[in-house]
């Protein structure tokens, strides 16, 4: 039994039509009580695979257990998975990823390696790491280790428009250079 629960919602049906026409659902986390809002607003094949719920918990866990955080560091939150690559709200236009103290917004596109095959690969680990301990000027030196996270999310299967891949994990994706914004 997976800990998230498929709801969709009017409004984020809304917001999926906005961008590309991509399907938009809404997971809502069950257990444990904080309630983490999860949407969808992505045609990257895996996230309308089935194993999604789990694979999305399983690597809440394994980031959070990384950098010392509990579920209770996302109570309240919202993990929003989008197709560009460049987001609305971040600094950086070739940002990835970015978390604003309530929303967790990832690309699941990369500039250079395209349409990520699998949530592990994305930005979200790095993401889930400023949810844990802040840290917006990466000064603690875990932002350029991340290796055991790789090392534990390896492995596992990635998706594509013709089927099935590989989850090919870059810690590139979630390194950044300490000291800077
Ligand atoms: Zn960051």
């Amino acid at each position: 039994m997976g800990r998230f629960r498929w709801r969709a919602l009017a409004a984020a049906v809304t917001l999926g039509a906005a961008a590309c026409g991509g399907a938009a659902e809404e997971l809502v986390d069950e257990q444990p009580a904080p309630g983490v809002r999860v949407v969808l607003r992505t045609t990257a094949p895996f996230a309308s695979a089935p194993d999604l719920q789990e694979r999305l918990d399983d690597t809440i866990d394994v980031a959070l257990a990384y950098w010392g955080g509990t579920r209770g560091a996302l109570e309240g939150k919202t993990i929003v998975l989008v197709d560009e690559p460049h987001l609305e709200g971040c600094d950086s236009p070739t940002a990835i990823g970015c978390y604003d103290g309530r929303t967790l917004a990832v690309s699941t596109r990369d500039p250079s390696l395209g349409t990520f095959p699998c949530v592990e690969a994305t930005a979200l680990v790095h993401e889930l790491g400023h949810a844990a301990i802040g840290d917006p000027y990466h000064r603690d030196p875990r932002w350029m280790q991340m290796d055991e996270v790789a090392q534990a999310l390896e492995g596992r299967t990635g998706y594509t428009r013709d089927g099935v891949t590989g989850c090919a994990i870059y810690v590139s994706v979630w390194r950044h250079p300490l000291g800077t914004p």
